[in-house]
C-alpha cells in the first residue's frame, strides 16, 4: 500500500532560516529512502525557493515563510508560501537571467534551478497577497526498493 504523510513548518522570513528549511525537507524525506543525489537536488530546490522569500518578498516588513511537504506514494511535493508583494508577470519570472535586483549580484536563475532540480513546478498567486511555489519530485530509488521488495 501507498503510504502518505505531511509536515508544515511556519517561520520568519529571514536568511538564517534557509539552512532550517532546507534540513527540515531533507530530514522529512529521509523515509522515501532517496539517494544522496536526490537529497541534495531537493535541498537546492528548497533553498532557491525560500531565498526568494527571504529576498524578495518583503522589502518593506518582516514577513513569514509557510514550508509544507507531502509524501504520496514514492513522490515528495512541496509548497513554499509567503504573504509577500507576490510578483506581477510570473511567466517572465520564470525566464533564465530575468532578475529585478540585478544590483544585488542576482543571477535569475532561481526559478531555473528548481525546474531543473525537480520534476515539476508551480508559481501561482497566494491570493491577492504573496507568492505559492510548489515543486514536485518522484524519487525513483525508493520505486526501485519497492518494486524489488514485491
Ligand atoms: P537568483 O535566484 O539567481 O539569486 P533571482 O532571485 O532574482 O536571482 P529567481 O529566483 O529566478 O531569480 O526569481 C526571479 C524574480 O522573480 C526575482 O528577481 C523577483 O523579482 C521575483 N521573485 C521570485 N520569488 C519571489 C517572491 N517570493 N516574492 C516576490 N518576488 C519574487
Ligand atoms: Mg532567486
Amino acid at each position: 500500500m501507498k503510504s502518505s504523510n505531511f509536515m508544515e513548518v511556519t517561520f520568519k522570513a529571514i536568511s538564517i532560516n534557509e539552512s532550517f528549511a532546507r534540513l527540515c525537507v531533507a530530514g522529512f524525506c529521509v523515509q522515501l529512502n532517496p539517494s544522496i543525489d536526490e537529497i541534495n537536488d531537493i535541498k537546492t530546490a528548497v533553498s532557491e525557493a525560500v531565498t526568494n522569500c527571504v529576498v524578495h518578498a518583503y522589502p518593506k516588513h518582516n514577513g513569514v515563510i509557510n514550508l509544507r511537504c507531502e509524501i504520496e506514494g514514492d513522490c515528495i511535493k512541496i509548497v513554499v508560501k509567503d504573504q509577500g508583494i507576490g510578483i506581477k508577470d510570473i511567466d517572465k519570472a520564470r525566464e533564465p537571467f530575468y532578475t529585478t535586483k540585478p544590483s544585488e549580484e542576482r543571477s535569475g536563475m532561481g526559478f531555473s534551478v528548481m525546474e531543473s532540480f525537480m520534476d515539476k513546478v508551480e508559481v501561482e498567486h497566494n491570493g491577492d497577497k504573496g507568492l505559492v511555489v510548489t515543486m514536485y519530485k518522484q524519487i525513483a530509488s525508493n520505486a526501485v526498493q519497492v518494486s524489488d521488495a514485491s
